[in-house]
């Protein structure tokens, strides 16, 4: 199936210079998002996570599919001030200033294998700070996966781990 087809591009979104890459269309169609799911919980198959880390916002949209569909987990990265009870959190650098991920203290088990998803791979500095993040949590990150991925921006390169990094769909 050809994804790309179901993923809009909007230019000048949400900013000029961007090209805001949308993927509501395949979740309008139960049959191309059964199939980005299916891809999704190969990858899963392969790594062997007991939990699914999503990234707000998009990320639990995916995250929460993929982890009904393979029987795992689901856990929760949020933007600042969303979560009840204690949290670890991590600051990390926007293009202009800084901005803050969450996870709750009591979200995981010791040792527990992660995979973390995210909709789309841009420079990878929101999947550095959630590695980052997690270095607090006592897991073991087995792989990171996205739908999409905007090779030209370099972010497989700048992902700091070792971990296999998966995307369903590029863009050059
Ligand atoms: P980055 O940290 O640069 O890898 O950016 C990834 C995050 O920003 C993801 O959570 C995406 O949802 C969002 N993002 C970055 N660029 C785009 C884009 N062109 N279209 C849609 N979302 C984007």
């Amino acid at each position: 199936m050809d994804i790309k087809t179901y993923i809009d591009e909007i230019p000048d979104f949400p900013k000029p210079g961007i090209v805001f890459k949308d993927f509501s269309p395949l979740l309008r169609s139960p049959k191309a998002w059964s199939y980005v799911i299916s891809k999704f919980s190969e990858i899963a198959k392969e790594l062997n996570p007991d939990v699914v880390v999503g990234i707000e916002s998009r990320g639990f949209i995916v995250g929460s599919s993929l982890a009904t569909a393979s029987g795992l987990g689901f856990v929760p990265v949020r933007k600042p001030g969303k979560l009840p009870g204690t949290v670890f959190g991590v600051e990390y650098e926007l293009e202009y200033g800084l901005d803050r991920l969450e996870v709750s203290k009591n979200a995981f088990q010791e040792n527990q294998r992660v995979l973390l998803v995210d909709d789309l791979l841009a420079t990878g500095g929101t999947a550095n700070a959630t590695i980052n993040l997690m270095k607090n949590c006592n897991v073991e990150i087995v792989g990171i996966a996205f739908i999409i991925e905007l090779t030209a921006l370099n972010g497989r390169k700048n992902i700091n781990t070792k971990v296999p990094i998966k995307s369903i769909v590029s863009y050059s």
